[in-house]
């Protein structure tokens, strides 16, 4: 009996970290499938920020509904084969899975290839990330060096120190300069 009620409680500290955080899937946002998926490796050691300089939403109705606009833009005029980003952050505080874990994403030329990259949606210029985003992204990424996508040293960047983009919006940027992981 003990030993059932140890087994029990092993279970679930493993399936508490394996977890983490709970990502609103492609499927319950409604998503596209892709047109393509190319393996993005694991044990990266980049993780970068954005935001979508788009519509800001409170709410799970507002963020789908912004979720597939986003979507559409990126594979119907910018001719790519998903949603850019490997996950977004909803200002209602949830994670939304994007291309997901272990897909190839366009967010970030020429790091792509070495880094997940991870969109709060609004336009960080003007909106402020709320403490439940900004919990969330830390959650994701935290989740991210558990399952071996990203390494425990990894490096976070702000887009803009990757590329010429004033991308994450500067109310975002102030922020992540405060992250363990961040560096300039
Ligand atoms: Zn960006």
């Amino acid at each position: 009996m003990v030993s059932k009620v140890i087994i029990a409680l092993a279970v679930l500290l493993c399936a508490e970290a394996v977890l983490g955080v709970a990502v609103v899937s492609k499927s319950a946002w409604g998503a596209r499938n892709p047109k393509s998926k190319t393996t993005l490796a694991g044990s990266l050691s980049y993780a970068v920020i954005h935001h979508t300089a788009g519509n800001y939403c409170s709410t799970r109705d507002a963020c789908v509904k912004e979720l597939r606009n986003i979507q559409a833009y990126h594979m119907d005029s910018l001719g790519w084969a998903d949603i850019g980003y490997n996950f977004l952050i909803g200002g209602d505080g949830s994670v939304y899975e994007g291309r997901g874990w272990n897909v190839l994403g366009a967010h970030a030329t020429n790091w792509n290839s070495k880094s997940i990259g991870i969109s709060f949606m609004g336009n960080f210029n003007n909106n402020q990330p709320t403490a439940a985003m900004i919990s969330a992204a830390k959650g994701l990424l935290s989740d991210a060096v558990s399952r071996g996508q990203i390494k425990s040293g990894y490096t976070l960047y702000g887009h803009r120190q990757v590329g010429s983009t004033e991308c994450p919006g500067n109310n975002l940027w102030n922020e992540i300069r405060t992250w363990a992981n961040w560096k300039a």
